[in-house]
């Protein structure tokens, strides 16, 4: 027994870095236990390496690797990966890493994962098509991933008030010009990231990855990729400037303003039409009078009550009150909104 052992410990050094022109060794691989052997204590309670894992297998991975195998005796090569995965103190487990890269984050619990899912499922002013598909996104990225999404706190079903609230700065898009109010786009960011610092802690990072995306840049856009990769073939579909935005439609093909011009033409009992060449569009009214159509403004001044109307038009007040109140009526009837060009 005892010859076993030794023979077993002369023999790890040779056998340990049998990496060969083969390379079944990625950098991947390399990655994982270099997270691992930062966090895995060594006998004296120091973890096996101080730097940053970068995927890379250097001289001090190779002395850490072989430190390892010689502490807890074992001969499992090139790379100790179940060893090490074995020795992960608790708080470590469930450790991933993100292809290509030099991101470790930890899955999540399926709890979690459950609880974000039975949220959308019982909300009720997501058009079911895009529920579905969404609830979907969320199953597949935590089965797959092990990674849980969820819909961030403002990014749900907004109402028109809520849209007047938003700076021109943080959005053109005024009341009724979102396609946030008709229950067909949502904000499905990360819920809860969990990742591994270079230091070896464990960091939370918030619904939008900016702590990733500070510490690692283009690398993380991988994780807005992931859910991508699922969303895309189910027919959801992304904007340009917002990574955490999904929605049912294409948005270079529909055009929000004619879009609510539709709705309001269906929902009240005034005509509508749109000059939307600007960067704010501006409407057209018959003001119920089935005749010319009268210039309006922006869809924030009606929304104000503060239409921009003549006083040859009729009451001021009147007039922009009754403005106002088709574009409530339009929102009430959110449901029947559709995207046009
Ligand atoms: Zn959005």
């Amino acid at each position: 027994m005892l010859g076993c052992v030794r023979f077993f410990l002369l023999a790890l050094p040779l056998a340990a870095f049998a990496f060969g022109a083969s390379g079944s060794v990625g950098a991947d691989d390399i990655l994982l236990a270099q997270a691992m052997l930062r966090v895995v204590h060594n006998p004296a309670g120091k973890p096996y390496i101080f730097f940053s894992p970068d995927g890379e297998l250097g001289p001090l991975t190779k002395a850490a690797i072989e430190t390892f195998q010689r502490d807890k005796q074992v001969s499992e090569s090139p790379l100790p990966l179940r060893a090490l995965r074995s020795a992960l103190p608790n708080e470590y487990l469930g450790m991933r890493i993100l292809p290509v890269s030099r991101i470790v984050y930890f899955e999540a619990s399926a709890s979690d994962a459950a609880k974000a899912v039975e949220e959308v499922q019982a909300y009720a002013d997501f058009h079911p098509d895009f529920k579905r598909k969404i609830i979907e996104v969320m199953r597949r990225m935590y089965s797959v991933h092990g990674i849980v999404l969820w819909v961030t706190w403002d990014g749900w079903r907004r109402g028109f008030n809520q849209q007047a609230k938003i700076s021109r700065r943080a959005s053109w898009a005024g009341p009724g010009e979102s396609s946030h109010h008709y229950g067909r786009a949502c904000d499905l960011g990360f819920r809860n990231l969990r990742f591994l610092d270079g230091n070896g802690a464990i960091r939370n990072d918030d619904d939008w990855l900016q702590l990733l995306n500070r510490q690692f840049g283009k690398q993380s856009d991988q994780l807005w990729q992931l859910r991508n990769a699922i969303a895309f073939p189910l027919g959801l579909h992304g904007i340009a400037w917002e990574k955490v935005h999904l929605q049912l439609h294409v948005d270079e093909a529909t055009n929000n303003a004619r879009s609510l011009v539709r709705l309001l033409n269906l929902t009240g009992t005034m005509r509508w039409d749109v000059d939307s060449a600007g960067i704010e569009s501006h409407y057209l009214s018959d003001l119920g009078r089935g005749g010319a159509f009268f210039p309006i403004g922006t869809a924030r001044e009606i929304w104000a009550e503060m239409a921009a109307v003549k006083p040859l038009m009729g009451d001021l007040r009147t007039l922009r009150s009754t403005l106002k109140a088709a574009f409530a009526e339009a929102e009430r009837s959110w449901q029947k909104w559709e995207p046009v060009p």
